[in-house]
């Protein structure tokens, strides 16, 4: 909250707590003139509703009135554009890029990680790096180049120290990966990750036992799998990896939920 809008609620509680128990007319404030409430009230309005050149309207837009504003963007660049002046929530102070997702708008396919790692808060782009080249051939070995699907993550900005995003902070940021989906329309979605999995899947259940079939997030199938920063680190993850990909393939080729589950 800015000083202006915390005086201002100041002074309209001062003036509403003298209005109910004054007699009469009478209005005392001490600080400030009946005009010099209505005109720091009038100001601390502007600033709610992001009015030009009001202090502070640029960097902190009240979330409520921008969440009907995503809901509403008409495509992926009206969106970014949002992301990129967002202040849902206090990631926005230190990131150093907002990382809004790439790829194709019509994608078949949305790949979806946890957060912005330190590559991709330098970069502005999602799955750089060692991990990123191995994102790339993962999808190559069931026919999917990088520029084909569409590359995201649940955060749009970076965790400081890469520590796990807050609930709150999830929450804060749903809504433009909700938009996302709704203007790709995605026929699967791969939820690479543990962190990714769980929250797109509202569970507490181990990636073990999430991976292997196929589950559904607002209405999109859902594929889990492990990161591939994990397979950097497993490598014999590797193949169980692939396996949930060929569930993927399956499902692009046509075949249904049930079937295209490992098993
Ligand atoms: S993480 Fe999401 S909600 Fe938070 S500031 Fe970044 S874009 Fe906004």
């Amino acid at each position: 909250m800015n000083p202006p809008d915390a005086g201002a609620r100041a002074l309209a509680q001062a003036f509403l707590e003298q209005t109910l128990s004054a007699e009469g007319n009478a209005l005392m404030l001490e600080h400030a003139t009946r005009e010099e409430v209505v005109r720091r009230l009038a100001s601390a309005g502007r600033a709610a509703r992001g009015g030009a050149g009001t202090p502070g309207a640029r960097t902190s837009p009240d979330a409520a009135a921008t969440g009907p504003k995503i809901a509403e963007a008409p495509d992926l660049e009206t969106l970014a554009a949002l992301v990129a002046s967002c202040s849902r929530c206090t990631l926005h102070e230190s990131r150093k890029n907002p990382v809004f997702g790439e790829g194709a708008a019509d994608a078949r396919v949305v790949c979806v990680g946890e957060a912005p790692g330190a590559r991709e808060d330098e970069t502005g782009r999602p799955f750089v790096g060692r991990a990123g080249h191995l994102l790339d051939r993962l999808l190559m070995s069931i026919g999917l180049p990088r520029t084909s699907v569409y590359i995201c993550n649940v955060l749009k900005s970076r965790p400081p120290r890469n520590r796990d995003p807050l609930p709150e902070e999830v929450a804060a940021c749903a809504p433009y990966l909700l938009r996302q989906l709704a203007l790709i329309e995605p026929e699967v979605i791969i939820a690479f990750g543990a962190f990714a999995a769980r929250t797109l899947l509202e569970t507490k259940s181990a990636l073990g036992r999430l991976r292997g079939t196929v589950h559904h997030y607002s209405g999109y199938p859902v594929v889990a799998t492990y990161h591939p920063a994990a397979l950097l680190r497993n490598p014999g993850w590797t193949r169980p990896t692939w396996e949930d990909l060929q569930i993927v393939r399956r499902m692009l080729d046509g075949v249904g939920d049930r079937e295209a589950r490992i098993g």
